[in-house]
């Protein structure tokens, strides 16, 4: 087990958040060596010990208090929330800070050949989508009819693959949904990344030391805008 006095932060260990999340760690003064393989990077200058994992894990082992904190995107966190919720797991956190990177919206696409008066004509389809507990809650806003067809991958392919009527993905330029023949027709959520705590409380070295890093990250935030 990894000492329990160094905070522990969860990050995507590859992907779109990557990036940003590790170059704000050290915009605000964190030292750390990132080996590649590895789970585990220690800080060399704060008791910060950062995990690096999957992002579909990460609002997961905040709600468990497995980590005090973690970099996540909106849409993978409220979806988490909605799954947990069904399940009666915990789904508690606490947002500390919406950041500026990690922008995408969740989208419903139709084929383009697919005739759209509204989105009544979605009435009695089936999207296909990694977001079903956004996509259900949706419907269910919008009175519509629809089912939600659980794909991990490869959601743009399911319309010609005969699998789904439409989709709904992470749309950032609509490059992709253009490339698959697809039209992007209803916004359902605007996410961006945030940093979220742990609900439970944390020790009071910890909980400072949290506290000293927030308006950092505002000032990094602010010098950039
Ligand atoms: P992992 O292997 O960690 O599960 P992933 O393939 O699920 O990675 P990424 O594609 O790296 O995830 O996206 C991570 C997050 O980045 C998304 O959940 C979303 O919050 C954000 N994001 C920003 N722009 C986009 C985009 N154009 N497409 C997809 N995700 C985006
Ligand atoms: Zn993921």
């Amino acid at each position: 087990m990894s000492d329990s006095k160094r905070l522990k932060i969860a990050v995507q260990k590859k992907g779109r958040l990557s990036d940003d999340s590790i170059a704000l760690l050290k915009a605000i003064g964190i030292k750390l060596q990132i080996r590649d393989r590895l789970l585990i990077a220690h800080s060399t200058n704060q008791p910060i010990d950062l995990l690096l994992v999957r992002d579909d894990d990460i609002p997961g082992l905040v709600m468990d208090g497995v980590v005090d904190m973690g970099f996540i995107g909106e849409n993978e966190l409220e979806e988490k929330m909605l799954e947990r919720q069904a399940s009666k797991r915990p789904a508690e956190f606490q947002t500390l800070r919406r950041l500026d990177y990690g922008g995408c919206r969740l989208s419903i696409a139709i084929p383009n050949e697919m005739k759209y008066t509204g989105i009544e004509s979605l009435n009695g389809t089936k999207v296909a989508t990694t977001y079903p507990y956004l996509l259900e809650r949706y419907f269910t806003e919008q009175n519509i009819d629809a089912s939600a067809v659980m794909l991990t991958g490869s959601v743009e392919v399911a319309p010609r693959a005969g699998v789904a009527d439409a989709i709904c993905d992470l749309v950032s330029t609509g490059a992709t949904l253009e490339a698959n023949g697809l039209r992007e027709q209803e916004v359902i959520f605007e996410s961006k990344a945030v940093l979220i705590q742990k609900a439970q409380p944390l020790s009071e070295d910890k909980q400072a030391l949290i506290n000293r890093l927030l308006p950092r990250i505002d000032g990094v935030m602010q010098a950039k805008e």
